[in-house]
C-alpha cells in the first residue's frame, strides 16, 4: 500500500499544477515556466521511485542476479568517492578515505558501488554545512569491512531499526528536499545481503552516524 501511495504522490502533484494552469484564463508566461518547471521535478522524482522500485524487484530474484568478478576495493572506493567529492564541497563537507591495506574480494561492482555510494550520498545529504564524512577499509582473513561515519544530524534511536525499510523516511520533508525517496537503503541492504553480509547503524542525535558493513571476502552462493 504504501508503494501505491508513493507512485501516486507525484502524479498527484503533476495533475494539480497542469490543472490550475488550464483553468486559468491569461495566464502569464512566467507562471507557466514556473510550474512547468514544478512538473519537471515531479517527473523527474517518479522516474528516481520506479528505477529504484525496479533494481528493488531485481534483486528479489534468487542470486543468480549476482554478477561476481574479483575486485580491487581500495581502487574501486577511491573512484566512487572521487564522483562524491564535488556533492560534499557544496557544503563544505570533508570527505576523507582511510584504507588500512590493500583489499580484494569477489563481489558485484555494480551493486556494491551502490552500496558505498548510498551510504556517503547519505552522510552528506544528512550533515551539517563545514562537516565531514570519514570512510574506513579494512579486512581481516574473513571479512572486509567498510565503515561511513558522519558528523550530521543523527537518526533519533526510536527511528533506527526502521531506516533500512523500503520508503521509511525519519524527516520526510528533509529527504525530499534532497531528492530521496526512502528507498537508498532498503536497496543498500539488499545488496549487502546478496552478498552474505550484514549491516548495522550505530547513530547519536546532533552529533552523528556510523554504518558498519561486513562482508566476506570470498563469495558463496
Ligand atoms: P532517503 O532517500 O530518504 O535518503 P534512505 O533509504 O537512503 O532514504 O534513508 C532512509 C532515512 O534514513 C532517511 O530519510 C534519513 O531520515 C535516514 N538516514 C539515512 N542515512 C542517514 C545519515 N547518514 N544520517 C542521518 N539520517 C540518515
Amino acid at each position: 500500500s504504501n508503494v501505491s501511495h508513493e507512485l501516486k504522490t507525484p502524479i498527484t502533484s503533476i495533475k494539480v499544477l497542469a490543472d490550475s494552469l488550464n483553468l486559468q484564463e491569461d495566464v502569464p508566461i512566467e507562471l507557466y515556466k514556473e510550474f512547468m518547471q514544478d512538473i519537471v521535478n515531479e517527473i523527474d522524482r517518479e522516474s528516481k521511485i520506479i528505477d529504484d522500485l525496479l533494481s528493488l524487484v531485481r534483486m528479489d530474484k534468487p542470486s543468480g542476479a549476482m554478477n561476481i568478478s574479483s575486485v580491487n576495493l581500495n581502487e574501486l572506493m577511491e573512484i566512487v568517492l572521487k564522483r562524491l567529492k564535488p556533492i560534499a564541497q557544496k557544503k563544505n563537507i570533508e570527505l576523507l578515505f582511510e584504507s588500512f591495506r590493500p583489499v580484494v574480494a569477489e563481489i558485484d561492482e555494480v551493486k556494491f558501488t551502490q552500496v558505498v555510494s548510498n551510504l556517503v550520498e547519505n552522510a552528506i545529504k544528512y550533515n551539517n554545512l563545514d562537516g565531514w564524512v570519514h570512510v574506513a577499509l579494512n579486512a581481516d582473513y574473513q571479512y572486509f569491512y567498510v565503515r561511513v561515519e558522519d558528523s550530521g544530524i543523527g537518526i533519533p534511536k526510536e527511528n533506527q531499526d526502521m531506516v533500512f525499510e523500503r520508503f521509511y523516511r525519519v524527516d520526510k520533508a528533509r529527504s525530499r528536499e534532497t531528492g530521496g525517496n526512502g528507498l537508498g537503503l532498503a536497496i543498500t541492504r539488499n545488496a549487502i545481503l546478496l552478498h552474505r553480509g550484514s549491516i548495522k547503524v550505530h547513530s547519536i542525535e546532533q552529533q552523528g552516524t556510523t554504518f558498519a558493513v561486513r562482508i566476506p571476502l570470498m563469495y558463496s552462493e
